[in-house]
């Protein structure tokens, strides 16, 4: 809720309630039932308006103890995850935009189980909202939407977003990241926005007939357009672009495939991030062995292309790349925190 649409709500009380309660919800992310600064009345009241929008229905964490997904449910039913990556000094949180998505990329578990919804922006904050409290003592620092769905399919919410996050929690532009599969019409919007946000662009493919063969909104947007839009983004922002690249053995780990990625990524200055297929359900190919990644990495460092392996956090808790597709609740409660079946 927006400030004003609190105080609405607390017609009649003093002023100083407003901010009271927007420094609660929002600074300390507590709910009112936990606001000790609010007589027990009205903590009691409010309690009853201001419920939250995610459920937790399931949490899980990675052997390591450095990863953690949950799965909520919403008030509709909808179930969406977030994951919450921490590091010796700081963590980082990938939320959904979206329950499901549409763009269906061959590769990703989201994309085989398909749409449900668009996310409110509420439902998006709240997410951040409470990995940020999961976190302590460590700073959340980052918040990339690289979750359940396709952000600049869901733009005006996603933007909404990123302003909250900005205005309310106190990100940086530069500490929010937003990934795409190539929306273009997307794209050019933000390069209008006032915030620089950092944009992900999920390539996996550096030729036509490939990339629409894996990733299928390439048929609407081929690169040629996709890389003007891109080119538009830096021109306008100054950020740093990344390319995301899925590594997927015999099908874009060749010499070929790094020459092509790397006419593409050099004009634009992009840093590529390269991380190996996660397999999934619905989807022959695996994940290109060790030794290949190395060597792919190589090649792009040869042609002089930034570019880093990605560690795979969180398989263990089916929280990597493109495996967030929420199950029925049953299957996940009865998920051993140990892994997958
Ligand atoms: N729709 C947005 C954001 C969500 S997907 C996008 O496409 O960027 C986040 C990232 O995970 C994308 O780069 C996506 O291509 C990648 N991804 C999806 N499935 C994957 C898999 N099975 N293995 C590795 N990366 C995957």
């Amino acid at each position: 809720m927006s400030r004003e649409e609190l105080a609405a709500l607390l017609d009649g009380e003093p002023r100083f309630r407003t901010d009271q309660l927007w420094r609660g919800l929002w600074q300390r992310g507590t709910w009112p039932r936990d606001m000790t600064d609010l007589p027990s009345g009205l903590r009691e009241q409010l309690g009853e308006v201001l419920v939250p929008a995610l459920e937790e229905v399931a949490r899980s964490t990675a052997a390591d103890g450095r990863t953690t997904k949950w799965l909520w449910a919403l008030h509709d039913g909808a179930r969406v995850e977030s994951v919450l990556m921490v590091y010796p000094d700081r963590a980082t949180v990938c939320v959904s935009s979206q329950a499901g998505c549409a763009m269906k990329c061959s590769f990703c578990a989201t994309g085989q189980a398909g749409f449900a919804r668009h996310l409110s922006a509420g439902e998006i904050i709240e997410q951040v909202v409470n990995a940020r409290r999961a976190a302590l003592p460590r700073r959340l620092g980052n918040v990339v939407f690289m979750g359940m769905g396709e952000p600049l399919a869901n733009y005006e919410r996603t933007w909404e977003a990123v302003r909250g996050l900005h205005d309310h929690l106190g990100f940086s532009a530069r500490r929010i990241t937003l990934s795409t599969v190539g929306v273009v019409p997307g794209i050019r919007r933000l390069a209008h926005e006032a915030l620089p946000v950092n944009l992900a662009v999920s390539l996996h493919a550096a030729r036509d007939e490939l990339r629409e063969k894996i990733v299928p909104l390439n048929r609407r947007y081929p690169l040629s357009v996709l890389m003007s839009a891109c080119a538009e983004y830096l021109g306008a922002k100054n950020r740093r672009l990344s390319f995301e690249w899925a590594l997927i053995d015999g099908v874009n780990d060749t010499a070929r495939d790094a020459a092509e990625l790397a006419e593409l990524a050099l004009p634009l200055g992009a840093h590529v991030n390269v991380i190996p297929l996660n397999p999934t359900p619905g989807y022959p190919g695996r994940g290109t062995p060790a030794g290949g990644v190395g060597q792919f990495r190589d090649h792009l460092v040869h042609l002089g292309v930034n570019a880093t392996v990605r560690a795979n956090r969180g398989t263990d808790i089916d929280a990597a790349c493109g495996q967030l597709a929420a199950r029925s609740a049953s299957a996940a409660g009865a998920r051993s925190p140990a892994g997958r079946p």
